[in-house]
């Protein structure tokens, strides 16, 4: 599945190549609702940014300002270090990959591939030494004479992906480009679009509604609420370190154990949790502790109880009934899901990690 690494223009030019992206301050509403609201994006040159959040808090919405299908109220757009908020978007040069196939079904994936080309005037030689190229570079040079229609999603999804690069755009958007795939060949594509991607060197915005899709791909995900960015970082930080309950919540799955806050610390399950900064730093708390964060132990003296018990694969999940009337999701290697069953007694404890406290009236 995995093409063989191929020289792409960019890098037979020197390295890879990237443009600075930078929306600042931008706007825009539809009617009374703020679409995007006072949103600022800075993407480094070659960067991976991912766009993450619930149905609606406007990511969409800002990659079509960024390409110029939509016009932002207020707000200013820069790449490459031009003011390009009022250009229109074929003088923008971006090339865009959607979550709806956008092939045209009777061309085939090389006719696809030289579109764009044909459109900036390059000869025919040129075109066809290029899209071979791409067509390479997604893994598809001995589908290059099917037709559209006689592809795969996820084969339409790469052709969709090297018409996009074909033309050496300065930013790629990708807009849920995976959606529309099943399961296993999302996960597929996903690390292709990584590799190449880092191959081209191109700066990239990728929105997407997925949470395990973006931490994946990304350099830094940047997660959205109601038209404003919660909070932008790598995603390890993003993951280890959420600013707020939003962000620990929408960035996997997560506990919310009843806690004693005091100072830097917790006190969880009995026992100690260094507390992330901006925690609720005194009294009575929730600790948002991820299910990799606590430990199970089987023991009939327990004074908690397992509800339920998955095997998920790479691991497993015990849920545990706790003593204080809350529920605990534990994850547990795959070879001692075996050790516990629903109405068994359970020790549960947190093993240490820093975890975000708020406050339990909130
Ligand atoms: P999804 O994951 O569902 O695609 P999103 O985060 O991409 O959501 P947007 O499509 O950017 O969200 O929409 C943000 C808000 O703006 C939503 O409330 C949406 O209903 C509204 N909106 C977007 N486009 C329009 C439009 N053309 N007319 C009216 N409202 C719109």
């Amino acid at each position: 599945m995995t093409a063989a690494p191929v020289t792409t223009d960019q890098s037979a030019r020197g390295g890879p190549r990237g443009v600075a992206v930078e929306l600042t301050g931008l706007g825009r509403s539809y009617g009374p609702i703020h679409a995007l609201d006072d949103f600022t994006l800075r993407l480094a040159p070659g960067e991976l940014v991912a766009l993450l959040g619930p149905s609606g808090c406007g990511k969409t919405t800002a990659l079509r300002c960024l390409a110029g299908l939509e016009d932002p109220d207020a707000g200013r757009i820069e790449v490459d270090g031009k003011d390009v908020t009022r250009v229109p978007t074929n003088k923008r040069d971006f090339g865009m990959v959607f979550q709806a196939y956008s092939l045209f079904p009777h061309m085939t994936a090389r006719q696809n591939v030289e579109f764009g080309l044909q459109l900036r005037r390059q000869s025919g030689q040129q075109r066809r030494a290029r899209a071979a190229e791409m067509l390479e570079l997604v893994g598809l040079s001995t589908q290059a004479d099917r037709f559209a229609h006689q592809m795969s999603g996820g084969q339409q999804q790469r052709v969709a992906l090297a018409r996009a690069l074909a033309i050496e755009p300065q930013v790629l958007l990708l807009d849920e480009p995976l959606s529309a795939l099943d399961a296993k060949v999302r996960v597929q594509l996903r690390d292709e679009i990584r590799r190449i991607q880092l191959e081209v060197g191109t700066t990239t915005l990728f929105v997407t509604h997925d949470q395990e899709e973006a931490l994946a791909v990304a350099d830094r995900v940047g997660v959205m609420r109601d038209g404003r960015l919660e909070q932008i970082a790598a995603p390890e930080e993003l993951y280890s370190r959420p600013v707020n309950d939003f962000v620990a919540d929408f960035v996997g799955v997560t506990n919310r154990l009843a806690g004693q806050a005091d100072s830097t610390t917790a006190t969880v399950l009995g026992h100690l949790v260094p507390l992330l900064d901006g925690s609720a730093g005194s009294g009575p708390v929730v600790v948002l502790v991820r299910p990799e964060h606590l430990t199970v132990h089987a023991d009939p003296g327990g004074a908690h109880t397992v509800t339920s018990v998955s095997f998920l694969g790479a691991h497993g999940r015990v849920v545990v009934a706790l003593a204080d009337g809350g529920q605990a999701i534990v994850q547990v290697p795959s070879s001692s899901v075996g050790d516990y069953s629903p109405g068994s007694r359970v020790t549960v404890r947190p093993t240490g990690e820093p975890a975000l406290a708020v406050s339990a009236q909130g």
